[in-house]
């Protein structure tokens, strides 16, 4: 897959969506730039706080690229009429989308907890990359943060761990899926479309094992946040169900990668779905969960501040953004 979207940058295809490879040379973002737009200039990058009982969250916009076809991203399975009709319905254009980054930090008091890091220095050149000047400007430096957690190894999510070739983040532990790390790190990887997502595993996440918690179903990262399988987007994709007097979150990753095309329609087909049945079938299980429970969920390709919820419809489920229900 990292293969497919290196190929595309380096031909100056339409540019990646979903997952942005970390192993990516800088000369290949630059000459993917051409078509990539880069559609976030805010200075510094947007911000959004909020109270979950005692935890403080802050979801933080590494940044956002607009890209056309829509559906050869979402909905590969349907036709681009099928798809454009649905983006028309929920007034959004028929011939582009814009996809955004949304890594997140808890402190829970005694923790100052990162899901996840965006794309990291390879994502600069197209004005990506942008998580620590947001944590920075939020009032967190690197060093504060103590545990990383990463849902998946997908290089919009394993970018940031590294910087400059040391830990970008240098007094944290990593807790993470033993599922997904198996899968990455395994040789056996060298020679199938996975072999890029290998590399940059290789370069981003294995120097870091010895400082790795591997964790499944049910593990928790402390108390208070326990991990959930939810396989298909990768093959050890993991969200995390926090509580805190009583607060609940859901922050599900990659469950849903755009808030219209993949939880109106769950089982249209997403490029970026390494096995397409099993994220679909996943999709639903966990957002009928946060259907029913009424929980809010971060997800982190919705739009910023891209915390939400969801309501179930006959098709799917329906996006409601999130607004004052954590003020009071
Ligand atoms: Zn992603």
């Amino acid at each position: 897959m990292m293969i497919e979207i290196n190929r595309r940058l380096l031909l100056g295809g339409a540019g990646l969506a979903l997952a942005a490879p970390s192993l990516m040379t800088r000369a290949a973002f630059a000459q993917g730039a051409d078509t990539a737009m880069s559609i976030d200039h805010a200075m510094p990058p947007e911000t959004h706080r909020f109270k979950l009982g005692s935890f403080e969250v802050v979801v933080v916009k590494d940044g956002a690229r607009a890209s056309g076809k829509p559906q050869e991203t979402f909905g590969t399975n349907q036709t681009p009429e099928a798809v454009g009709e649905l983006l028309t319905a929920n007034f959004l254009p028929a011939e582009n989308f814009v996809n955004s980054f949304a890594p997140v930090l808890v402190n829970t008091g005694s923790e100052v907890i990162l899901f996840d890091t965006g794309l990291g220095e390879g994502g600069r050149a197209n004005g990506l990359g942008r998580l620590v000047e947001g944590l920075t400007a939020a009032g967190y430096k690197r060093e504060d943060v103590t545990i990383v957690v990463i849902t998946h190894m997908h290089g919009d999510h394993i970018g940031g761990l590294m910087e400059g070739g040391n830990p970008a983040f240098p007094n944290a532990r990593y807790v993470t899926g033993q599922a997904e790390y198996d899968f990455w790190a395994d040789p056996a990887r060298v020679g199938t479309p996975a072999e890029g997502g290998h590399k940059g595993v290789l370069a981003n996440v294995k120097p870091l094992a010895e400082k790795m918690t591997f964790i499944g179903d049910g593990g928790d990262v402390v108390g208070g946040i326990t991990g959930m399988a939810a396989f298909g987007h990768s093959p050890g994709h993991m969200i995390y169900r926090l509580e805190s007097e009583g607060r609940q979150l859901v922050l599900a990753a990659d469950t849903a990668n755009h808030f219209v095309l993949s939880l109106q329609r769950p089982e249209w087909e997403v490029k970026f779905d390494m096995d397409k049945a099993a994220a679909a079938e996943t999709r639903k299980r966990v957002f009928d969960m946060i259907a029913t429970d009424k929980l809010a969920f971060i997800g982190y390709h919705m739009p910023f501040p891209a915390v939400g919820y969801v309501e179930k419809l006959d098709t799917g489920y329906r996006y409601v953004p999130k607004s004052y229900q954590f003020d009071i």
